[in-house]
């Protein structure tokens, strides 16, 4: 049965984490909020193939405020010259964010409740100086990230 299949991938990932699946930081195709949307800079991003885009604001790179998604930008006017900012302040698409450590059946629950899918991965730095921790992007991971973890498991199990 499904149930059972689903039973059985979540037991595949059980003792893994989002740092394991991962898309890192260095690899995640992300737009400062400042960018302009003309025909060059659509055209680029739809290049990209990606669905969705963290937006972060000019300048601070751990600072993601919003999502593009790239549907989106079908219905705009490359000569309205519109900047990443308003776009997403017309859509608004919420941005989900997660541990480096979270256990991968915890973010499962939580993709399967939401609508979103993919989520900011941060990562705690340890500061030695006393000062309170802070955080930083470590990268992203979606559902098909799981996924694909879960189908993996399952061929290395033949
Ligand atoms: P998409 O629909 O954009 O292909 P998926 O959810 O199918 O996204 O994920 C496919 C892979 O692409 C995953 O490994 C995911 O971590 C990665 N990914 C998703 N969005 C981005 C992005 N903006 N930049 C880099 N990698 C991304």
């Amino acid at each position: 049965s499904n149930e059972l299949k689903i039973a059985v991938g979540a037991m595949e990932i059980a003792d893994k984490v989002v740092r394991d699946v991962m898309t890192k930081i260095e690899d995640v195709f992300m737009l400062p909020d400042t960018t302009v949307l003309n025909a060059k800079t659509v055209m680029e991003i739809v290049r990209m193939g990606y669905t969705r885009i963290p937006v972060y604001q000019q300048g601070d790179k751990n600072n993601v405020t919003d999502m593009l998604f790239v549907k989106d930008l079908a219905l705009l006017d490359p000569d309205d010259n519109f900047t990443v900012k308003t776009v997403c302040g017309y859509h608004k698409h919420p941005v989900k964010f997660v541990m480096n450590d979270t256990p991968l059946p915890h973010l499962l629950e939580a993709f399967k409740k939401g609508e979103g899918h993919l989520a900011m991965v941060k990562r705690l730095i340890n500061n030695d100086d006393g000062h309170d921790p802070s955080y930083e992007l470590a990268g992203v991971v979606t559902l098909e990230d799981i996924v694909e973890e879960i189908l993996q498991a399952e061929i290395n199990d033949e």
